[in-house]
């Protein structure tokens, strides 16, 4: 049996991780749960997982949860989360909390020598460097959640990484994929929302349709399997069918392939080494599928790429600009604050006016992403 503490459990990775805890309740508990705002899941979470911890963002939702749940512990705030994230009672953290807020958590469960299942991608890129070595130092495993890391990850099992010559990163191109930049112009929310293979998150939903969540999974890979970005490419694979793909020196190429369904990679990421039957999943048909297709992308469309591969080669606080700005930007735009063309701009802005610094620590980091939302709000004003 492993015990999972999962921090965003309301959110749309966090169900689907009780989704599997669900399917293999011999296998997997959850512990502890962290969520947000959305009092009334969390209720339903605590009747049916039976938790000895939770945390809410607001003191007072905790206030009233322990009034309704006297038997269970409630914590709340970034405090929260933290004390989730290290529960005693849990070896494995599943991090599927949104935005580079996780990433104090993570670190903490860490040190705790916690398996770290991540979900939490602004955590990896705003940090990297901070994550992967604490991660060696305490032996702590970093176990990666994303379909496409699941996908590089599972297709460099029984290899030597010192084989690998390349890592293909694969997007469906996002809910705009066929519209020129004119086009962008104008574009609504609830278009952007409209994602064509994948339901997920509203903020992930909208990276995806500027291509800034590939971006940040570049950046992902580049952490997770310390490969430089010449080394990295990405391919527009509109089915999502192949989850992503390692190129070998011999010039072979592994690919994990599957329906898309982050159920999968989220179990292969709690089970491993073992891997566990999906009875209730959808099998990939292949021959109804009849036809994949790949394309390169055009960097001058979908900028926010650009940005990416930039910052990750720059390294340094750079990183935490790009996200910061990036999660506040998009939030603006979910807000109808602001156009879609202007989340790029937001965040080329933030970029070109930011002093760099290399090897930043946790209280650089911190402070740089904070500096960077409250600059962002104020020229949304
Ligand atoms: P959602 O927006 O669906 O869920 C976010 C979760 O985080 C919710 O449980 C929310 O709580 C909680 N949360 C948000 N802000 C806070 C806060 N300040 N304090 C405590 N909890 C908070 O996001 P997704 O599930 O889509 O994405 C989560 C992470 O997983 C992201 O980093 C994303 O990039 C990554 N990811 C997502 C994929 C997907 O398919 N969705 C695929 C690959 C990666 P509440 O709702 O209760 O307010
Ligand atoms: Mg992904």
């Amino acid at each position: 049996m492993k015990s999972i503490s999962l921090l965003g459990a309301t959110g749309s990775i966090g169900l689907q991780t009780l989704d599997i805890v669900r399917e293999h309740a011999d296998e997997f508990e959850i512990v502890a749960f962290a969520a947000g705002k959305n009092i009334e899941k969390t209720k339903d979470i605590i009747r049916e997982f039976k938790p000895k911890l939770v945390s809410v963002q607001l003191e007072k939702d905790a206030y009233t949860l322990s009034k309704e749940f006297s038997h269970i512990d409630f914590t709340y705030g970034t405090k929260g989360l933290v004390d989730v994230a290290t529960f005693s009672e849990a070896t494995v953290l599943l991090n599927a909390v949104l935005g580079s807020i996780g990433l104090e958590a993570t670190l903490a469960a860490i040190r705790e020598k916690k398996a770290i299942a991540i979900a939490n991608k602004e955590t990896l890129v705003t940090a990297g460097h901070l994550v992967m070595s604490e991660a060696k130092k305490y032996g702590a495993p970093i176990l990666p959640v994303d379909s496409e890391h699941s996908a590089l990850w599972q297709s460099m099992q029984g290899e030597n990484r010192k084989s690998i010559s390349r890592l293909i990163l694969t997007a469906s191109g996002g809910s705009f994929r066929d519209k020129t930049r004119k086009e962008l112009e104008n574009v609504t929310i609830k278009e952007a929302l409209n994602h064509p293979n994948w339901s997920m998150g509203a903020k992930i939903t909208i990276d995806s349709a500027t291509l800034m969540n590939k971006g940040l999974e570049v950046i992902e890979a580049a952490v997770l399997y310390d490969m430089p970005y010449d080394k990295i490419d990405v391919l527009i694979h509109r089915e999502s069918i192949i989850h992503s793909m390692v190129e070998y020196h011999d010039t072979s190429i592994m690919a994990q392939l599957g329906t898309p369904d982050m159920r999968t990679p989220i179990q292969y990421a709690l089970s491993y080494p073992e891997r566990l039957p999906r009875l209730a999943a959808e099998r990939l048909d292949l021959a109804k599928i009849g036809q994949l297709h790949f394309e390169n992308v055009d960097l001058n469309r979908f900028r926010c790429l650009d940005f990416a591969y930039q910052a990750g080669k720059m390294g340094g606080t750079i990183l935490t600009v790009m996200n910061a700005a990036n999660e506040a930007a998009v939030g603006a735009f979910l807000q109808g604050e602001i156009k879609f063309l202007e989340i790029e701009d937001i965040i080329e802005k933030m970029m070109n006016d930011h002093m760099n610094i290399q090897h930043p620590d946790l209280e650089t980091i911190l402070h740089v992403d904070k500096e960077t939302r409250k600059t962002v709000q104020s020229m949304l004003k």
